[in-house]
């Protein structure tokens, strides 16, 4: 997908140029069953330490298999249960699931890392928000400190103040939230210091053309010293080459997500990842 440049246009997604509309009926009216089938699960993607090779974090990523309909994606569904309200109670399930494995890495007494979940814009908007991160938290016998939230920048944009406020709450309790896709949205650099944030994601379509004499290239190292400066952890998304690696290293980027060290795994894989670890580290080499 395009990568925006600094100030654009956001992204829309118009599911319409995907499904036709009858199989976008059937994906949304088994959407409405899906929780209570227990279709959902989660694979966990490791977030990895540039320097050290080491596991620091995994983002959860929902997975959504149906009998009749096979996987559907995320970027398919997640929408779809936008605007009809159904990614509240996904969410709850989301949250809640996170927070379980957290306990029962713990339990099998394996180093646990900070589980990332993604928030959407009505999660965001709804009120009782932070109480209900604080119950889940404390029902499924996880800390706050065992949990992070990536938010998008359109998601935060749609109601600055009081999605400002939420936030800052939710850091109060201890949860670290990230600033997701950075570079996709509309990216205004006048509300970026504002941001309530502690780790900057960059998005995967700056990372694609990655080079230190390209123009992109230049706006990732700048980037990555300006989030730096305003005290942000910086993470890069979607890397999937040991050039790219080398490059960001360079750029003195923190963190990596990417096919390069793994894909998103079953929460058994990243359980023995985990044990495993450190990774070699490519860029090294
Ligand atoms: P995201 O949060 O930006 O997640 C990163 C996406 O990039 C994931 O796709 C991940 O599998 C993929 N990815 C990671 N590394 C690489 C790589 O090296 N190369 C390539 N080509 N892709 C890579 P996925 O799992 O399909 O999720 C897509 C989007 O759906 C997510 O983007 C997020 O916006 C949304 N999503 C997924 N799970 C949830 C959830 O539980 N709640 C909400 N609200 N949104 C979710
Ligand atoms: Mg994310
Ligand atoms: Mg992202
Ligand atoms: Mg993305």
């Amino acid at each position: 997908q395009a990568c925006a440049g600094v100030v654009s246009e956001p992204r829309r997604y118009d599911p319409l140029l995907d499904e036709d509309v009858a199989n976008r009926d059937r994906i949304e009216n088994a959407l409405f069953g899906a929780l209570e089938r227990n279709e959902f699960s989660l694979v966990y993607q490791p977030k990895v330490q540039l320097e050290t090779g080491t596991i620091v974090g995994a983002e959860a990523l929902l997975r959504w298999k149906n009998n009749e309909l096979g996987n559907i994606s995320p970027a398919t569904f997640i929408p779809m249960a936008e605007e009809n309200g159904l990614i509240n109670i996904i969410g709850d399930w989301v949250l809640a699931a996170a927070c379980a494995q957290v306990r029962v890495w713990r339990l099998q007494e394996v180093a646990t890392v900070p589980i990332s979940v993604n928030l959407a814009a009505p999660q965001l908007r709804n009120d009782s928000l932070v109480s209900k991160v604080t119950g889940i938290i404390n029902e499924s016998g996880s800390s706050p400190q065992d949990l992070k939230i990536e938010l998008t920048e359109t998601s935060l944009i749609q109601d600055i103040e009081s999605s400002a406020e939420r936030i800052e709450e939710l850091r109060t309790l201890g949860v670290g939230i990230a600033l997701d896709d950075f570079g996709t949205g509309y990216s205004s650099l006048s509300y970026l210091h504002r941001l309530p944030i502690d780790v900057l994601k960059i998005d995967k379509c700056f990372i694609d053309e990655i080079s230190p004499d390209s123009g992109r290239g230049r706006l990732v190292k700048h980037i990555i010293n300006m989030a730096h400066d305003m005290g942000y952890e910086v993470i890069a998304e979607g890397v999937e080459s040991p050039y790219q690696l080398e490059v960001l290293r360079e750029f003195g980027c923190d963190i990596v997500q990417g096919y390069v060290y793994s894909a998103p795994v079953a929460p058994n894989t990243l359980r023995e990842m985990l044990v495993e670890q450190p990774f070699e580290n490519q860029a090294f080499v």
